[in-house]
């Protein structure tokens, strides 16, 4: 499936610099930083620095290189936070189903309260 990449996306502006953002790490591939209406004590979003709408065009297109360093990013943010003793979780929203707002691939790390069961339904 071809994937079209606006580069006019909010986490795009945010890795050129033209938006702040709260840093949790950087690494060559990859950033992490906190989201700007958490919704848990914990909610950092990790994003890669390559262009890529979602994780399946991640996982399609990406290098071995940039999936090593993009898994390694959310395990070390996830060890920096602490978050494996009181439990977490992943989301990486995606499309309209998804309901993924900003069409740059970042996974969610949330903790530090209970999240409730993974999806409601409706
Ligand atoms: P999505 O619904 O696409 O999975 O999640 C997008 C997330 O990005 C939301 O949780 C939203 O709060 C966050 N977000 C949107 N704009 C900004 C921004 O300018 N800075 C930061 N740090 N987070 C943002």
């Amino acid at each position: 499936m071809p994937y079209t990449y606006d580069d006019q996306n909010i986490f795009a502006k945010i890795l050129r610099g033209e938006i702040p953002n709260d840093t949790v790490l950087e690494t060559e591939h990859s950033l992490a930083f906190r989201d700007i209406r958490p919704q848990a004590p914990v909610h950092v979003l990790v994003i890669p620095r390559g262009s890529y709408v979602c994780y399946d065009h991640f996982a399609q297109d990406a290098s071995d290189a940039e999936i090593l360093d993009y898994t390694r990013a959310i395990g070390r943010v996830c060890e920096m936070e602490g978050v494996a003793d009181g439990g977490f979780r992943l989301i990486a929203n995606a499309g309209e189903a998804g309901v993924q707002e900003v069409p740059h691939l970042h996974v969610h790390i949330l903790a530090g309260r209970p999240l409730g069961r993974m999806l409601e339904r409706g």
